[in-house]
């Protein structure tokens, strides 16, 4: 709890002072502080644009990515639909300027066009920031099937439709005109400077207040949303401070715009690699699990069957592979006079004895209730018969006390052994033979171990 606080605390500590950073920076580019060239590269601004184009459409690919491996996440479908539509506005505004692509030409262009193309962008994201969040503190209502597909095409049509009225009021179609710039003058119109911008500030502020109020900016991912919200607010601000569109307020906008894309793009990819940490770490935790025996931490009968076919291939004279198989003398009395929780604790006890006794390359695994089987690699009938030996000396010496009260009283094992020194036995054969000898150790009074004839 404390932890979790303490996470949302620095991450609202760290957008903080990012925004703090980020308006000191306007500042002082306001106030001429710094002392840029008066003049960018003519191919700066063509070239982060399509860097843009590109940027949006990998983060759009990441979050759908993002929402396709985990549905728990699908409110993020939104602003995948807001960066997609982006990139595809932004083709729009590569195709306004149709000198960039020819001879070094800049300065030609539908200024217009490129303004009303950025005005939609703005609108999609911000609007698609704000569905984000909207689904997120509506998450445990959108559950259903039917349900997500509705919000799903909600966010899909809402996003044609911009991209649309964006191809309508360009130049490329005559039924509806707006004029954000004057083309003779090249100078912003009243409409952007009174009206258009600042609405779009205030979209941004309000993506930004539900994305904070809803998310508590709980993980990177929000912390990368909030972030660009500010952004995008410093964007318009910027672009707002000039009158000319020719002038620097344009590149550094765009510089500002690729900044704030290339920190969602790191959140992504933390996001993604995090996500790979935690599967990787599941994998390994239900692998393991896969191989062992909960209850004693032995291997299981799976792992023992592969591991004895493989063993079993290279057995021969010079490389004998032993079976001993343990059974616990009486196990059902311990489990009637003490309860099966204490017959457990025998269980792990005697299971952690036996993989003890044996070396790392050896298998020592449960195969049944109180029934274990070690498989002893390059292993001769008389040293397997000897370590058989040695362990029921071990657990002869055990008693309540030394057991730290694992053992109620003391405990006996019948113990069969069989050795291969050729490949032509099979695991079940082993086994079987390894039982029988296992068997005569009962028979024969228990509390013994037999060797296979
Ligand atoms: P024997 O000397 O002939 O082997 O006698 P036994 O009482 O040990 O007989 P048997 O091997 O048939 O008994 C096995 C008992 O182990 C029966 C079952 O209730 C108990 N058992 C099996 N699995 C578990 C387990 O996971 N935990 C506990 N506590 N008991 C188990
Ligand atoms: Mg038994
Ligand atoms: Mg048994």
């Amino acid at each position: 709890m404390f932890k979790s606080i303490m996470t949302s605390f620095t991450k609202k500590l760290i957008f903080t002072l990012f925004s703090l950073f980020f308006f000191l920076i306007l500042h002082l580019l306001f106030t001429h502080h710094f002392t840029y060239p008066t003049q960018f590269s003519p191919a700066l601004y063509p070239g982060l644009t399509i860097l843009l184009l590109v940027l949006h459409l990998l983060i759009a690919c990441l979050l759908f990515m993002r929402v396709y491996c985990d549905r728990k996440r699908f409110y993020l479908v939104a602003i995948a639909s807001g960066f997609m539509g982006s990139a595809l506005l932004m083709t729009g505004t590569l195709a306004s300027f149709p000198a960039w692509f020819r001879h070094y030409a800049t300065g030609i262009g539908n200024y217009n066009d490129a303004a009303i193309f950025m005005v939609f962008r703005h609108i999609l994201l911000a609007s698609m920031c704000c569905c984000t969040a909207l689904f997120y503190a509506l998450y445990s209502r959108i559950d259903g099937t039917i349900t997500r597909l509705a919000c799903f095409l909600l966010v899909i049509s809402a996003t044609v439709m911009l991209l649309a009225l964006g191809y309508l009021y360009s130049s490329y179609n005559p039924l509806l005109s707006v004029t954000f710039i004057d083309e003779y003058s090249l100078s912003w119109q009243a409409l952007w400077q009174n009206k258009i911008a600042y609405f779009m500030i205030a979209m941004w502020f309000v993506s930004l207040a539900l994305i904070i109020h809803f998310s508590h900016l709980k993980n990177l991912l929000w912390l990368g949303l909030a972030i660009l919200c500010v952004c995008n607010i410093g964007t318009l601000i910027i672009m707002l401070s000039d009158q000319q569109t020719n002038s620097l307020a344009w590149f550094f906008s765009r510089i500002f715009e690729t900044v704030s894309t290339v920190l969602i793009l790191l959140v992504l990819l933390c996001d993604v690699f995090q996500l790979y940490q935690r599967s990787y770490h599941k994998y390994q935790i239900s692998y393991h699990n896969s191989l062992h025996d909960t209850l004693s931490g032995l291997y299981n009968r799976r792992f023992l069957f592969e591991h004895a076919q493989h063993a079993l291939k290279s057995a021969s004279a010079a490389k004998p592979v032993s079976f001993v198989l343990c059974d616990v003398d009486h196990f059902k009395r311990i489990n009637d006079r003490y309860g099966h929780l204490q017959g457990d604790k025998v269980i792990q006890f005697i299971g952690q004895l036996l993989m003890n006794a044996v070396r790392s390359h050896d298998v020592a695994a449960r195969t049944g209730g109180e029934e274990f089987v070690l498989l002893l690699n390059s292993t001769s009938n008389l040293n397997a018969m000897n370590i058989a030996h040695r362990i029921l000396v071990q657990i002869a010496q055990q008693d309540p006390r030394t057991s730290q009260s694992a053992l109620p009283e003391p405990v006996t094992l019948s113990m069969g052994v069989y050795t291969v020194t050729d490949g032509n036995c099979s695991v079940e054969e082993c086994l079987e033979r390894a039982d029988k000898a296992m068997y005569r150790a009962k028979k024969e009074g228990r509390n013994r171990v037999v060797n296979y004839h």
